[in-house]
C-alpha cells in the first residue's frame, strides 16, 4: 500500500492534528478493513490517539456525463463538481459552491443546506462490495449506514444552472465564522437549534485554549490559532453536559472524532 504524509493542523480544516502517514486507497482488498477513511476532512476532529488512516487516490478524483447521469468519483472535491455543474448548465448542485467536502464524504454524511441535500438527486453508490441503490440505504439528516467506502455516486442530469441559487447559498453562509472550524459542531436536535441551546447555557464565546464556541454562530467550534484537542474536547462535554442538565436534551455531535478514546463502545459521553 502506499502512504501519503499529511500535516493535519494544515489539511483538516479546523486545523488541529499532527503529522501522519495516510493510506492511499487505489484498490479495495481485505487490507482497507484495518483503517479510517477520510475525505478532506471538513467534518473531523483527530485526536491524540488517531486510528490509522486512509484515503481515496487520485484515481478517484473525475466527473463525468455519461448514458445520461452524472457520474463522480469519491475523491472528487465539492468545488469541482459546482464548477463542472456551472460550465455544463447542470441543475441542482448550486449548493455545493458553498459546501466543503469531497463527493465520499458528502455523500456518507448526507450534507446539505437546509432542504438541498446531496441524497436528494442521488440514483446509487459504487462501494467496495457492490452498487448499491438510493433505495437501499437509510438516509436522514446528516446520516447514511452506508458503512464502507463510497467510490462513485451517479446522480440524475438535469439542466439550468441557477446562478440565483448560487448567491443564496453563499447568503445562508453570512452568519457563519470564517475562523478555521469543522462547521457545525453538534446536529440540530429535533425542534431546536443547537446554536441556541449553546447558547442558552453560556457557552457562546466561551473560549478554553485556542478554541471557542463562536461568538458569530454558537454552534461553530472555532481554532483561534492554536487550539489543541484536549481543548476541543473539553468545550465539546461541557455543551453536551449543561444542554443536558438545563434541557435534558443529548446533543449529538455532527462533526466525527476520530481518536480512539472517543470512538466505539467505551465512549458514552461523546456519541457522533
Ligand atoms: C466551514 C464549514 C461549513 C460547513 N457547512 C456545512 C453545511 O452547511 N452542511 C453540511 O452538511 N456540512 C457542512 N460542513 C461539514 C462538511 O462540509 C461535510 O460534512 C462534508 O461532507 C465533509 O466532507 P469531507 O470530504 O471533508 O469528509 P471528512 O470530513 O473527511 O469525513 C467525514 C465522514 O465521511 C466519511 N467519508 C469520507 N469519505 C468517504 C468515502 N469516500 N466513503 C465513505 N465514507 C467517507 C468519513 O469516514 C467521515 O466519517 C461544513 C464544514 C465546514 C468546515
Amino acid at each position: 500500500m502506499l502512504f501519503k504524509e499529511i500535516n493535519f493542523s494544515k489539511y483538516s480544516s479546523i486545523k488541529i492534528g499532527a503529522t501522519l502517514d495516510v493510506a492511499l486507497l487505489e484498490e479495495c482488498d481485505s487490507l482497507i478493513e484495518d483503517y479510517y477513511l477520510i475525505g478532506s476532512c471538513n467534518n473531523l476532529l483527530i485526536g491524540t490517539q488517531p486510528p490509522p488512516l486512509m484515503m481515496l487516490s487520485k484515481k478517484y478524483d473525475y466527473i463525468k456525463i455519461e448514458d445520461g447521469v452524472l457520474k463522480i468519483g469519491g475523491s472528487t472535491p465539492s468545488g469541482r463538481v459546482a464548477s463542472f455543474c456551472k460550465k455544463n448548465n447542470i441543475a441542482d448542485f448550486e449548493f455545493l459552491s458553498h459546501l466543503p467536502g469531497k463527493l465520499g464524504g458528502l455523500v456518507y454524511m448526507n450534507a446539505g443546506l437546509r432542504e438541498y441535500e446531496i441524497f436528494n438527486k442521488l440514483i446509487n453508490i459504487t462501494t467496495c462490495s457492490n452498487l448499491k441503490q438510493k433505495e437501499e440505504i437509510n438516509y436522514g439528516y446528516r446520516f447514511t449506514d452506508i458503512n464502507e467506502p463510497i467510490l462513485e455516486a451517479e446522480f440524475e442530469l438535469l439542466y439550468g444552472f441557477d446562478e440565483t441559487k448560487v448567491e443564496m447559498f453563499k447568503k445562508m453562509r453570512s452568519n457563519q465564522p470564517s475562523t478555521p472550524s469543522a462547521g457545525s459542531c453538534f446536529k440540530n436536535p429535533e425542534g431546536d437549534y443547537a446554536g441556541r441551546l449553546i447558547e442558552a447555557v453560556g457557552l457562546k464565546g466561551k473560549r478554553v485554549g485556542g478554541m471557542e464556541f463562536s461568538s458569530e454562530h454558537a454552534n461553530f467550534l472555532v481554532n483561534q490559532g492554536d487550539g489543541n484537542f484536549d481543548d476541543a474536547i473539553y468545550l465539546i462535554k461541557e455543551a453536551q453536559r449543561r444542554v443536558f442538565k438545563e434541557f435534558n436534551i443529548w446533543l449529538e455531535c455532527e462533526i466525527v472524532i476520530l481518536d480512539k478514546s472517543y470512538m466505539g463502545k467505551g465512549s458514552p459521553l461523546i456519541k457522533s
